[in-house]
């Protein structure tokens, strides 16, 4: 990997990571609503488990997927990160081949290359 495309994905990174919790920083504002206001929203439920599905809802509201969404981005941005910082940006963690650099300026967080993708 070159260190300036390195440094660039990193950049990148670091700026979608501070949109991304910016984001999340919304979503916890609006979870200290009363819990009322989020009855009309909850998803009808099919499964066996409505207890602990309850809980979510009651902790997420009908926002959880789209949070768990973009916690999830900030994981594996945070990773993406760590590898930058090891040296090992770049690398598939399936076949360990570099990732062409055109994956990864579309996903800067990616952890494995085309090939494994599929
Ligand atoms: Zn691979």
């Amino acid at each position: 990997m070159e260190k300036n495309f390195v440094e660039k994905m990193k950049t990148q990174l670091e700026e979608e990571k501070k949109v991304l919790e910016k984001g999340l920083r919304g979503f916890a504002e609006k979870n200290k609503l009363p819990k009322s206001d989020w009855d009309t929203h909850f998803p009808s439920f099919h499964g066996s488990n409505l207890e602990e599905e309850a809980d979510e809802v009651e902790e997420y509201g009908n926002l959880l997927p789209v949070e768990r969404t973009l916690e999830t981005r900030v994981a594996e941005i945070n990773l993406a990160l760590e590898k930058i910082k090891e040296g090992k940006y770049g690398l598939c963690e399936k076949c360990g081949q570099v990732v062409s650099p055109e994956r990864l300026q579309t996903i800067p967080e990616t952890r494995i290359c085309d090939k494994c993708k599929k």
